[in-house]
């Protein structure tokens, strides 16, 4: 008797019309109809069945904290800083506690179920790191959270930013970060690299830096982070988040940068969302991306990830706990519209990212953990295009979210009555 079965599901892979069977929370088989009993079945009835969304790069300190204590009126990324700084006196872990829980609901909803977020150190109260401790025990049933000390106001530049930083690693906080870019000069964000990998490399813990989240070609910390990810002998166990420089910087320095990071294994996390909003600012016309450059690593093997980075906060008013919504963006701004090309960009929502966070048991295959979610499309491609609705929501193999899916009623003479979002128009098969 297994748990469950969900029957005729198509997969990432392409394989359609499949059976997975669900035992102890555990993927126990993946074939063409599985014979035996389930004490819940669910027809997928060829709609696509992924493994749950990941997100390795977000801000669930700040989240939910738009219009705080004011809205951001450039909009740039430094004035959402500053902004950031009036709100965080004013924080409390109640207040703190209950958002970042509100957006967990609506990450489940969305089938997003393994967020890493940043978690700002700035504060010598550390009232952010006590409540984010708190929501990932909380949250751990459904959502596996990874924390990250985030020293947002500069690790040398901040008051108290070493001390700080180090305290919230001794709390329980579980990643190393940084932010080089943001530091008085460029060698102190050399500096704040080298001492923040040594940290990482006692503490034998993962690092996880903002680095790079600039316009400026100049800007090269990416550089000293894969040297002394080599150096720590913190191979694979490193992530480089935005890398936006890489955008604007010369191609010949680049052709000798992009082998540096593949011999470090650093994981590449953009923001595709944020970076389109953020970067480009003080560019007239011709306007930068800001992006870095996904099918250009993607090519050289490194490990590419997508974050969602930030959902209605100082920095971004919008977002919705959606990594399609990511993925669909990605694909604009790398211009990745190829059929293999948007299998990559699903890839880098999923299985990617996992292999950034060092997920255990993530997969679709027998012996995997049992998170999955149902979505109102066919294959990978569709689910880009549509963003669809997520019909069911399945953690270690119980159905902890539903959704209806969205069939439109039509009132024309001649025509058909229903339209279902989720059936491809173009299928001719
Ligand atoms: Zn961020």
């Amino acid at each position: 008797m297994f748990d469950l079965i969900i029957k005729s599901a198509n997969l990432p892979d392409g394989r359609k019309g499949v059976d997975i069977a669900v035992s102890g929370g555990k993927i126990a088989a993946i074939e063409a109809n599985i014979a035996g009993e389930a004490r819940e079945t669910i027809d997928a009835t060829n709609r696509l069945v992924s493994t749950s969304f990941v997100d390795p790069h977000f801000h669930m300190d700040a989240t939910l904290s738009l219009g705080l204590p004011r809205m951001n009126t450039s909009g740039t990324l430094l004035e959402g800083i500053a902004l950031w700084g009036e709100l965080r006196p004013l924080l409390t872990k109640e207040a703190l506690v209950e958002r970042a829980l509100a957006y967990c609901d609506l990450a489940v909803s969305q089938g997003l179920l393994h967020i890493r977020t940043h978690v700002d150190t700035s504060d010598p109260r550390l009232v952010t790191a006590e409540a984010m401790l708190e929501v990932k025990e909380r949250v751990a049933p459904y959502i596996d959270l990874q924390l990250v000390a985030f020293p947002q106001d500069g690790y040398y530049r901040a008051a108290d930013g070493v001390k700080s930083l180090e305290r919230a690693l001794d709390m329980g906080v579980d990643i190393v970060g940084g932010i080089p870019h943001f530091e008085r000069t460029m060698q102190d964000g050399a500096a704040s690299v080298e001492a923040l990998c040594r940290i990482a490399a006692d503490r034998g813990l993962p690092v996880d830096m903002h680095c790079d989240e600039t316009d400026d070609p100049m800007s090269r910390h990416i550089e000293t982070l894969s040297a002394q990810t080599v150096r720590f002998g913190l191979q694979g166990r490193v992530a480089g988040s935005h890398l936006t420089s890489m955008h604007s910087m010369d191609n010949y320095y680049v052709s000798k940068l992009i082998p540096l990071m593949a011999e470090a294994e650093i994981n590449v996390i953009p923001n595709p969302l944020i970076n389109i909003m953020l970067q480009g600012r003080h560019d007239t016309y011709p306007k930068r991306r800001g992006m870095t450059r996904v099918r250009e690593l993607m090519a050289a093997g490194l490990n590419v990830s997508f974050g969602h980075d930030c959902v209605m906060d100082p920095w971004y008013s919008m977002g919705s706990g959606d990594m399609l919504e990511v993925g669909h963006m990605a694909i604009h701004v790398a211009q990745m519209s190829g059929v293999e090309d948007k299998k990559k960009i699903f890839d880098a929502l999923t299985v990617n990212s996992a292999k950034t966070m060092g997920l255990e048991n993530y997969g679709l295959s027998v012996g995997c953990n049992a998170d999955l979610v149902m979505l109102q499309a066919e294959d990978v491609l569709e689910a880009l295009r549509l963003k669809p609705t997520r019909l069911a929501v399945i953690r270690r193999g119980k159905v902890i979210a539903r959704t209806e899916p969205k069939i439109s009623h039509l009132q024309l003479d001649g025509r058909p009555e229903t339209i279902d979002m989720g059936r491809n128009p173009t299928n001719r098969g």
